[in-house]
């Protein structure tokens, strides 16, 4: 006696095939996208915006003190915000494809 017919084969097989489309999909739109951006002739990195945003302070240029994985340790009153060493509080840096084709 087989329990599973040929539907339910067909069935597993697209569930399978939508799970996997499903998990390379950010994958292939990041890739389709840069690769729309270097057809319009516009920076895949930046797209001409000419400048990325810091990922450590998330473009504020600033980071906030006491707060560690989004949980604030401190009062509002004991924190403080110093500039990001990482992009000297710029909150930016210029986009090294488009600095090194324009220059
Ligand atoms: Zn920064
Ligand atoms: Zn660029």
């Amino acid at each position: 006696m087989e329990n599973i017919t040929a539907s339910e084969v067909a069935g597993f097989g697209v569930g399978t095939f939508l799970l996997c489309a499903t998990i390379a999909a950010p994958r292939v739109d990041a890739f389709i996208s840069a690769s729309q951006r270097s057809s319009l002739g516009m920076c895949k990195r930046c797209g001409n915006l000419r400048m990325i945003a810091c990922t450590k302070c998330k473009g504020a240029g600033l980071i906030r003190q006491g707060s560690l994985f989004g949980l604030n340790l401190l009062d509002d009153s004991k924190r403080r915000s110093t500039s990001c060493t990482n992009c000297q509080g710029r909150g930016h840096f210029s986009c090294p494809e488009c600095s090194n084709s324009s220059l």
